[in-house]
């Protein structure tokens, strides 16, 4: 299989993926809203204590915000979108 890549770059070596705010997540009262809107299977709960876990943060769609929006409690964040194109641009050479 061959590896997964974004603008020729190995999707592993771009560092895209949602941040939890562990202040403002809430798990939305045990039933977390971002995971069930992904369809990527970002998201994963772990148990005993229950939380939110980024899972498989190289199955986010590298520049993708959507799930921000069924957070109420704006608990998900994202990197900075011109630092990580300079670093996939740098990873290109040029
Ligand atoms: S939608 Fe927000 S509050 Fe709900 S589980 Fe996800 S990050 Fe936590
Ligand atoms: S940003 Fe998009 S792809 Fe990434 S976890 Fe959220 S909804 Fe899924």
């Amino acid at each position: 299989m061959s590896e997964e890549t974004y603008m020729g770059v190995p999707r592993k070596e771009i560092p895209w993926s949602p941040i939890v705010d562990y202040e403002k997540c809430n798990l939305c009262d045990g039933a977390p809203q971002c995971l069930k809107f992904c369809p990527h299977n970002v998201f994963g709960v772990e148990e005993d204590p229950p939380k939110l876990e980024v899972e498989n943060p190289d199955h986010c769609v590298v520049f993708c915000r959507s799930c921000r929006k069924v957070c109420a409690p704006n608990a998900l964040n994202f990197p900075n979108k011109p630092a990580v194109l300079k670093i996939i641009k740098e990873k290109r050479g040029y």
